[in-house]
This record gives C-alpha cells, sequence and structure tokens, in this order.
C-alpha cells in the first residue's frame, strides 16, 4: 500500500517536473568566434530559439566584415583608400559619413588628441607588423598634420582632406562602430541578450539573461590577469592599451596609440577603460583620453555625458570618474 503510493507520488512528481521544463524553454547560450579587423571577434547570444540566434550571428559576422572592408587602409581600394589618394571631395556611403562625423566630434572636444589623419605616423611606425621601426624626426614632421589645424571637411557625404599630411586612419574607433552596427543587426533579429567583444573593446545587449554582464578590465601589465570587473547591461566597455601592439627595443616601449603633436607614441598611460551608451564613441574616448594622459584624460571623460572610466596612469596609478568607483570590483 505504502509502495503504491510512493510510486504514484514520484510519478505525479516528474509529470509536474515534465509539465515545468516545457512551460519555461531554456535559454540557451551561444558563442561563436571569428578574425575580423585583425581581431578574435566574439559574439554570443542568449535566448530559447538557438537557430534564431545563430543565423543572426552569422549576420553580424558578416556585416563586420563589410565594414572592415570599407574602412581598411591594408587595402589600396577599399572606399577610405579612395579619400586617402584624392585632393578633392569625395561622396562617400552614409555610413563612413557618420563615422567620420563622430570622429571629428571627439578630435575636436579633445583638442586634437584624437586624430583620424595620422595613417602617414602609423604607416611610419609600422608596430604590430613583422618589421617595425623607429622613425626620425625629420621622417615623422614631413607625414605629420597641423595638430592644430583642420584635417577635414565633411559637408554631408562629401569628405575632403584639408592637407597632404592627412591620411584617414579608423583604428581609434572603427572597432567600436563595427560592434554597434552588430549589435544594432541583433536587436534587430529579435535578440534580446548578446555581447560583441571585438579585441576588448565589448559592446552589451541587454543583461545575461536576469543578472547583469560581468566585464572583465585587462590588467595592463599582467597578461591574462584582470585588473577589475564592472557589471553592466545595454553599455559599452571599451579599453585602449599600450599593451594591444607594442614592440620593446633597448627597453622602451614604443605601442600604437600615437601623440598627434610629436607623431610619437603617447606616453602618458597604460590603459584607458571607458563606459558608455555606444561602443563608437567609447573606444573614441578611450584612444583620446590615452593620449591626453590621467589628468587631462579623466577631465575628458567627467565632461562627457553618460560616460565613465577607469585611467591606469604610465606610473601604475589608477584614476576613476566619480560615477565608476561603486559600479568596480577589484581583483
Ligand atoms: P585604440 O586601440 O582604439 O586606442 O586605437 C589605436 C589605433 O588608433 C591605432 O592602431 C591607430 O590606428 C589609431 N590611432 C593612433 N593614434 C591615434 C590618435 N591619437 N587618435 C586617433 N586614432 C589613433
Ligand atoms: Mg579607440
Amino acid at each position: 500500500m505504502l509502495n503504491r503510493s510512493l510510486t504514484l507520488i514520484v510519478a505525479l512528481g516528474l509529470i509536474l517536473l515534465l509539465a515545468w521544463f516545457q512551460r519555461t524553454p531554456q535559454p540557451a547560450e551561444v558563442a561563436r568566434t571569428a578574425l575580423i579587423m585583425g581581431t578574435l571577434v566574439e559574439i554570443k547570444g542568449l535566448g530559447s530559439d538557438e537557430n534564431k540566434i545563430n543565423m543572426a550571428i552569422n549576420d553580424a559576422f558578416i556585416l563586420m566584415r563589410q565594414i572592415e572592408e570599407e574602412f581598411t587602409t591594408e587595402k589600396g581600394t577599399s572606399p577610405l583608400m579612395r579619400v586617402n589618394r584624392s585632393n578633392a571631395p569625395v561622396e562617400v556611403s552614409p555610413r563612413m559619413a557618420e563615422l567620420l562625423d563622430l570622429g571629428l566630434q571627439i578630435q575636436r572636444q579633445s583638442g586634437g588628441a584624437f586624430s583620424m589623419g595620422l595613417g602617414g605616423i602609423k604607416a611610419l611606425w609600422r608596430i604590430g607588423e613583422e618589421t617595425p621601426q623607429i622613425p626620425t624626426r625629420a621622417e615623422l614632421a614631413a607625414v605629420l598634420p597641423d595638430p592644430d589645424g583642420e584635417q577635414l571637411r565633411l559637408t554631408g557625404r562629401m569628405v575632403t582632406r584639408l592637407s597632404p599630411q592627412v591620411q584617414l586612419d579608423l583604428g581609434g574607433i572603427a572597432k567600436g562602430y563595427a560592434v554597434d552596427r552588430a549589435l544594432d543587426l541583433l536587436r534587430q533579429a529579435g535578440i534580446e541578450s548578446a555581447s560583441v567583444n571585438a579585441g576588448g573593446d565589448i559592446g552589451l545587449l541587454g543583461g545575461h539573461g536576469e543578472r547583469s554582464w560581468r566585464i572583465g578590465i585587462q590588467h595592463p601589465r599582467r597578461a591574462g590577469e584582470l585588473l577589475a570587473t564592472i557589471d553592466a547591461r545595454d553599455q559599452a566597455v571599451v579599453t585602449s592599451g599600450d599593451y594591444e601592439r607594442f614592440f620593446e627595443r633597448d627597453g622602451v616601449r614604443y605601442h600604437h596609440i600615437f601623440d598627434p603633436h610629436s607623431g610619437q607614441p603617447a606616453r602618458g598611460c597604460q590603459s584607458v577603460s571607458v563606459v558608455a551608451d555606444s561602443a563608437a564613441l567609447a573606444d573614441a574616448l578611450a584612444t583620446a583620453a590615452f593620449v591626453l594622459g590621467p589628468q587631462r584624460g579623466l577631465q575628458l571623460l567627467e565632461e562627457s555625458q553618460q560616460v565613465e572610466g577607469l585611467i591606469v596612469a604610465a606610473d601604475g596609478h589608477i584614476v576613476t570618474t566619480a560615477g565608476l568607483k561603486d559600479r568596480l570590483e577589484w581583483r
């Protein structure tokens, strides 16, 4: 008798459990990677429809590759290089006009620290390539745009370079822009929860299920270790660091973020992390603050609306915006 009622209870329990599982489909997490813009891009999507997430991630990778093709300086035939070769006004896509417009705003806001015209400087150093070199002052001076002058005129979709030294290079902003566009696409595909991580430039859609996403901030001097974590949702967290692309000679580190006044690697910071509503904005501001150094860089971040940030200065000391303090967890 006892045995029979026990069996009944167990059976009933099983049926209830099964019904509960069927009522609440288990959210799947799909994570995929691809090599785009010279870095490993990881896209994660959460949701009940794995197929839908996979298709949206495919499309997001395709879109990011299209953006890479448009903004690359590595292929002489790219739309960006077409602008660089012309001395007359060039018509560009709405996408490029939008990105240049944002870049010019940050260029102005940062007093020229953020500069999209340093392609000639970058080509001289060849940082991150197989044979980097230290250019002479004269070589740098010959290709350095006037740091206080206007570099570019943008009227609608017409772009004009204002001096022959200006060689457009969007390396300081394009990854963030591509992350934003990928997130737009995922959102439009009906995904509610996603992250796009392009080599440390991270954009978030929603939270990680019910919780926030927990984002690690890389320690600039200890590879593979975190300095801190920050909880975020629907925001971007982007880091610029002197450890990303560099070479060392005679004990000196030469890295890829240049001071537009000298054409030399900027010396004020080890890294800058920026939290903002858009990854393109965070990307540009992180590069700009890096060039400005801990004091003026922090000021730039504090002055920007709905932007927070953390700066590791060249000597290792850390400053953060007031609004970020409570959101950081130190490691
Ligand atoms: P990020 O990692 O976003 O700080 O971008 C670094 C990349 O931006 C470099 O590899 C260059 O392509 C470009 N860049 C270097 N210096 C500057 C600068 N002062 N302003 C804007 N972009 C820069
Ligand atoms: Mg940047």
